[in-house]
């Protein structure tokens, strides 16, 4: 993201309840990114920032783990050298673990709060290597490991890797069910008192979902567009959407007009009043999380 677009976004990000950094991308690659946490730790709220931890090191290591603190989530799916290289497409999953348990001893040298949680993608191609992955999470001394479903994905072909009932996946096979809740005891068993362990269910529940998005949210792009969902952006790169959503749904570009004001603006108003009058509305329509609605009628997704 050019730091323009980050600036002049600011003033409006400092009265947000809670700002997260993540992206398309990867959010290290951004020289900015200590600057961008500082900048927004004046606030009460709460700050995360999510990475792959490959570039976790070095400078950027040293500036993350005396910035004030915010929750670093770092994702690593696979607990061996050839699934990550497998799930991710390189063969890095020692540098990534490594960054990570460094980062760790960084942060406690510098008695900082930030939190540091593992994310783990289970897919079918990787959860049994959950146990492998928490022991590894054990021994880096994270804070916290959370096992989180595969929700979306490039093609709907992919979501076959998903195991789970949500709405786009194939339905939940018993016998995956079974495997799964011995492997989750496993994993219990490995990180007992010492790491807490978020493990999501295989059922679907609103319970690990994020509270009403379209309503509340808003997603900054590195362009400056800005929309009520990540997964609105004018790249359309939402999957399996049918059909696609005009240009008009993005709501302004903070290189234009003030982020207060796109806030402000009619047409996020519009999107906001459609979800709580139960309706869809048009740029959802196709989306696979509006085929499954919290009990509020809202899309709890992202
Ligand atoms: S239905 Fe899809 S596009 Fe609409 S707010 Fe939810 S996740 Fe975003």
């Amino acid at each position: 993201m050019p730091r323009a677009v980050f600036l002049n976004s600011l003033p409006a990000l400092q009265k947000i309840e809670s700002v997260v950094f993540a992206g398309w991308g990867e959010t290290l690659m951004s020289p900015y990114a200590p600057e961008w946490l500082e900048a927004v730790s004046t606030r009460d709220y709460q700050t995360a920032l999510v990475t792959n931890g490959l570039l976790l090191d070095g400078e950027m290591a040293e500036k993350l783990a005396s910035a004030p603190p915010f929750t670093l989530n770092v994702s690593i799916d696979a607990g061996t050298r050839e699934t990550y290289a497998k799930v991710r497409g390189r063969d890095r999953f020692e540098q990534a673990v490594d960054n990570l348990t460094e980062f760790m001893k960084r942060r406690n040298r510098h008695h900082s709060r930030t939190g540091v949680e593992w994310i783990y993608v289970m897919m079918k191609s990787n959860f049994r290597e959950l146990p492998r992955a928490v022991a590894l999470a054990r021994r880096s001394g994270v804070d916290k490991f959370t096992a989180k479903h595969l929700e979306l994905a490039a093609t709907r072909q992919f979501m076959d890797e998903a195991i789970w009932n949500y709405p786009t996946s194939p339905d939940l096979a018993p016998e995956l069910a079974e495997e799964m809740a011995a492997i989750e005891d496993e994993c219990r068993r490995i990180a007992e008192g010492k790491l807490i362990l978020n493990f999501h269910p295989l059922i679907h529940t609103d319970e690990y979902w994020g509270k009403s998005g379209p309503v509340f949210k808003m997603f900054l792009s590195h362009e400056g567009n800005v929309t009520a969902c990540s997964l609105i952006s004018p790249n359309n790169h939402r999957p399996f959407s049918d059909p696609g959503f005009d240009r008009n749904w993005i709501l302004g570009n903070v290189l234009e007009k003030p982020l207060e004001q796109i806030i402000e603006s009619e047409v996020y108003r519009d999107f906001q009043n459609e979800w709580l009058s139960q309706t869809v509305p048009p740029p959802c329509r196709g989306c696979p999380f509006s085929l499954r609605l919290g009990e509020d009628g809202l899309c709890h997704a992202l």
